[in-house]
């Protein structure tokens, strides 16, 4: 059955009143393998969601450890609500160990074995879900789900099957997750990649804004001489160094080019001429000339000249 057939199908048998939660929670579920958490949250979190989207009394999450070593605890809601340590840990042990060699999820009755030649039994009053942990044809571990000796969620075997295929639907997102954090190291860097990416924009974004800002203020003296060449220098300093500290540059009139505007002393004008002072592929070069302070279009600061 595909995924959205499952998920239709447990939505109909949910009262209308909970539908949107058990989208939240499975919507939970599809985000968190690139959210920023390290290994133990992630799982923690992944357990809650499916703890609620199951209405389930008790679950765990357990890994292999290193070199098929035994199965150790990695998460778990509920546990000591179901009388486990009662001398029944090793039955429970051996449930989990006969569903690391299923490559499916499946459903066990209270106190039943899961098939008639499994040899092992379930030995809680609950009904549970255990799914398999596969990833790239290696067994990870298992997930399992208690949904109580009358489950609120699963009340008939039909649905508790729909429910076990929906949780080998979830587990290639717990799947995704694990592949990002544990097997790769502690920092999950693909999530972190994601959040850099973003925060880039937002940065770009606030650039943006000053610069247009800059152009706006500087655009204000359009046609006007501050009196006298000392005058006009001492403002286009100020306005070198404003540009300088945002990494900007005044787009070069005549050829477009990043310059800096420069006031200089030039024949019979009192004031002095306004200059593009710019690097070419020629070398340094000087362009335009006008004695007002002109139209200024501003542009990003190119990166630094390598010397040849
Ligand atoms: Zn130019």
């Amino acid at each position: 059955m595909a995924d959205t057939a499952i998920l239709n199908e447990l939505l109909n048998r949910i009262a209308p009143s909970h539908r949107q939660a058990f989208r939240s929670d499975y919507e939970a579920i599809r985000q968190l393998p690139g959210a920023a958490t390290d290994l133990q949250k992630f799982l923690d979190d992944f357990l809650e969601h499916c703890h609620r989207l199951y209405a389930a009394t008790a679950g765990a999450i357990w890994f292999r450890g290193p070199n098929d070593g035994p199965l150790s605890l990695k998460s778990s809601v509920g546990f000591e609500r179901l009388g486990m340590n009662n001398g029944h840990e090793h039955a429970h042990l051996e449930l989990l160990g006969y569903a690391m060699s299923q490559n499916k999820a499946f459903v066990v009755k209270p106190f039943s074995a899961p098939a008639s030649d499994s040899g092992v039994a379930n030995p809680t009053d609950s009904f549970v879900v255990v799914a398999p942990i596969e990833d790239g044809g290696k067994q990870l571990g298992i997930v399992e789900l208690y949904l109580g000796p009358t489950p609120r969620r699963g009340k008939t075997v039909d649905e508790r099957n729909c429910y076990a295929m929906w949780l080998d639907h979830l587990v290639r997102y717990l799947c995704q997750g694990v592949e990002l954090r544990f097997l790769g190291s502690a920092a999950p860097l693909q999530p972190a990649l994601v959040n850099l990416a973003a925060t880039k924009a937002e940065i770009e974004g606030y650039k943006e804004a000053i610069r247009r800002s800059l152009e706006v203020t500087l655009n204000n003296y359009v046609g006007m001489s501050f009196g006298s060449l000392r005058n006009n220098q001492t403002f286009m300093r100020g306005v070198h160094e404003l540009l300088e500290e945002n990494g900007l540059r005044i787009a070069c009139a005549e050829c477009g080019a990043p310059s800096i505007l420069r006031c200089q002393s030039a024949g019979n004008s009192k004031t002095g001429v306004f200059l593009y002072d710019h690097y070419l592929e020629t070398g340094r070069t000087f362009h335009g000339g006008p004695s007002t302070f002109p139209r200024v279009r501003l542009v990003p600061k190119p990166p630094r000249r390598r010397s040849v």
